[in-house]
């Protein structure tokens, strides 16, 4: 699943292809729980409602892209599993697992359309093959209260040491699970967890209350850290995941734990293990990532 630095990615990628750009057309093709129109957007269509609207921002709020439209409106994007943005110069070859297709002008289409009668749209198309992706459509007051948006925790590039050591000794629970919990710091996946807790030498398992505030200061860097190199790496490609030029991330170069089960860990020669923790499983070195272990650099 895209985390942080992939998101980031991809709306970085958005901004410099698509902000300016007026909605011209869309084809939908998704299942019908993969978009939601509010009531108070009108009309509550997803294709009408997005029709003449322009692209003004985009945002990134955890692992959710916000786009906002003219008129008051946001478009409200999680990739989930698979979902990808593809920018399109030209009129795409249809795709099967295009679940929504949007047909732009050009910024200065206005004027082009007025002086040669000519516009040349490009396209966006959102891509999903598993299907789980979900396209929101929201006036701009509401957007908040959504769930999956107002719970989210502090963004973990934006917190400090400090907070970050207060939240975490708030309440005992599982450091893996606590990272994962997007209402605890939001954007981190199970990728950018096992490197963090890896490269600070704590254990998936260990509660969150017990572990010194040194060390909780010492994850908040790393955290900052990879997330930081990550994004200059345009993510991390172990799935299918790309940016919206169809261009992989290269950060799997330099994990050490995730996907890396059996291999010798880098820093202490044991091996790498994949553990079931509670729904979900972690990538850790049991050598040097002990629980209630002080933390070895
Ligand atoms: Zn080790």
């Amino acid at each position: 699943m895209p985390e942080l630095p992939e998101v980031e990615t991809v709306c970085r990628g958005l901004r410099d292809t698509v902000i300016g750009k007026r909605i011209l057309g869309v084809t939908v093709n998704a299942p019908a729980a993969s978009i939601v129109v509010s009531r108070q957007v009108q009309p509550q269509d997803f294709a009408p409602a997005l029709f003449d609207r322009t692209i003004l921002t985009v945002n990134r709020r955890g692992k959710n892209i916000l786009i906002g439209l003219s008129g008051g409106v946001t478009l409200w994007v999680h990739l989930k599993m698979t979902g990808h943005f593809f920018y399109e110069k030209q009129m795409p070859t249809p795709d099967k697992h295009d679940l929504v297709v949007f047909q732009l002008s050009q910024p200065e289409d206005r004027d082009l359309t007025a002086r040669k009668g000519n516009p040349v749209p490009s396209y966006l198309r959102f891509n999903d093959y598993r299907r789980f992706g979900r396209l929101r459509l929201y006036t701009d007051d509401e957007l908040w209260q959504q769930k999956g948006l107002k719970e989210l925790g502090p963004e973990p590039l934006e917190i400090s040491a400090k907070d970050f050591v207060t939240l975490a000794h708030r309440r005992p629970r599982q450091l893996k699970a606590a990272l994962l919990d997007q209402s605890f710091i939001a954007g981190v996946g199970n990728i950018y967890a096992d490197e963090s807790l890896w490269a600070a030498s704590l254990h998936p398992k260990r509660l969150t209350s017990k572990v010194p505030a040194k060390q909780l200061a010492e994850l908040h860097r790393h955290i900052q850290r990879l997330l930081r190199l990550a994004i200059r790496r345009n993510g991390t490609s172990v799935d299918s995941y790309s940016n919206v030029n169809g261009e992989a991330g290269s950060f799997q170069r330099y994990l050490k734990v995730y996907g890396r089960e059996g291999e010798p860990c880098r820093r202490c020669g044991g091996k790498i293990v994949r553990k079931k923790l509670g729904a979900r499983s972690a990538h850790y070195c049991p050598g040097c990532q002990r629980p209630g272990r002080v933390g070895v650099r």
